[in-house]
């Protein structure tokens, strides 16, 4: 019997094999929940349809989080297939790769609004259309985050800007959606080698760095993060909203290291 058994649940951000939101969408199925994989545009469509061939019922649809249109069209499809969610994972983040670079002073106006549109304010977005679908069934949203939302880490910049708006809109989201019954966490998440991330400067060396120093002495897995997700999607989690759970291997407890 898995935690998640005859649930629906609906990953967007899986983009290849290394995303994170490739190893949630795995580790929800091997719980037993039916899903909703979606795709950002037709650079990733293929590959996105491939992995989801690899997980037996799964639904692949496009989601391009700047457009109005595609969200609802998206929660439409699953109202049909479904007739309701349980289950939703926010695992999308974007910044112009100038920005991941040099001094945060430098962020143009229009990074900055990229980087905070896409990272940050399409959690509002998938939500507001998301949450009836998910009221009073137990429903629950997971989004990721990281430590440059909480400190500063070198070159993570208007990213780090566009997490701590995530990390708060978790807060007021799950202030407004628990009375619906509908809860709302973020995990943070240590560094994971995949497409976004590399695109930080000096990201291998500071991963490795972290590995190095962090209480559990080793790098966060992208599985480690996934099961962290299972249990906040799952009625083990019931009591738990606006929470932002650390997967890091205790990396955010050091000071001066
Ligand atoms: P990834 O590149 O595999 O995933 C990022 C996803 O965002 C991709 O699937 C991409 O298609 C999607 N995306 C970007 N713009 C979009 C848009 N306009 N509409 C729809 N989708 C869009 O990288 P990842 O590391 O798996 O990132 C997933 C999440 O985990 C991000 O929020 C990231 O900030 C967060 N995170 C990553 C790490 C890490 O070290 N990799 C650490 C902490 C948090």
């Amino acid at each position: 019997m898995g935690l998640l058994d005859g649930k629906v649940a609906l990953v967007l951000g899986v983009a290849n094999k290394f995303s994170i939101g490739w190893a949630i969408a795995q580790a929800l199925h091997r719980e037993g929940a039916r899903l909703v994989l979606t795709y950002q545009g037709e650079r990733v469509e293929r590959s996105v349809r491939a992995l989801g061939e690899t997980l037996p019922g799964t639904l692949v649809l496009p989601c391009d989080v700047n457009n109005d249109a595609q969200i609802d069209a998206l929660f439409r499809e699953i109202d049909a297939a479904h007739g309701g969610l349980d289950a939703l994972v926010h695992s999308i983040a974007y910044a112009p790769t100038e920005a991941l670079d040099g001094p945060y002073l430098h962020t143009s106006r229009e990074a900055f609004r990229v980087a905070l549109e896409v990272s940050a304010y399409s959690l509002t977005a998938v939500l507001q259309r998301a949450a009836p679908m998910m009221a009073r069934r137990g429903g629950a949203a997971v989004t990721l985050t990281y430590l440059g939302g909480e400190r500063v880490v070198p070159h993570y910049n208007v990213m780090g800007v566009a997490k701590a708006a995530l990390e708060m809109s978790v807060r007021y989201l799950a202030a407004d959606l628990g009375p619906h019954g509908v809860r709302v966490n973020a995990i943070s998440a240590g560094p994971i080698s995949t497409a976004s991330s590399r695109a930080i400067k000096g990201f291998l060396e500071m991963a490795h760095r972290v590995a190095e120093q962090a209480p559990l002495r080793r790098a966060t897995s992208a599985d480690e993060v996934a099961d962290t997700a299972v249990y906040l999607l799952s009625d083990l989690a019931r009591g738990v909203t606006g929470e932002v759970v650390h997967v890091d291997s205790g990396y955010h407890v050091l000071g001066a290291v």
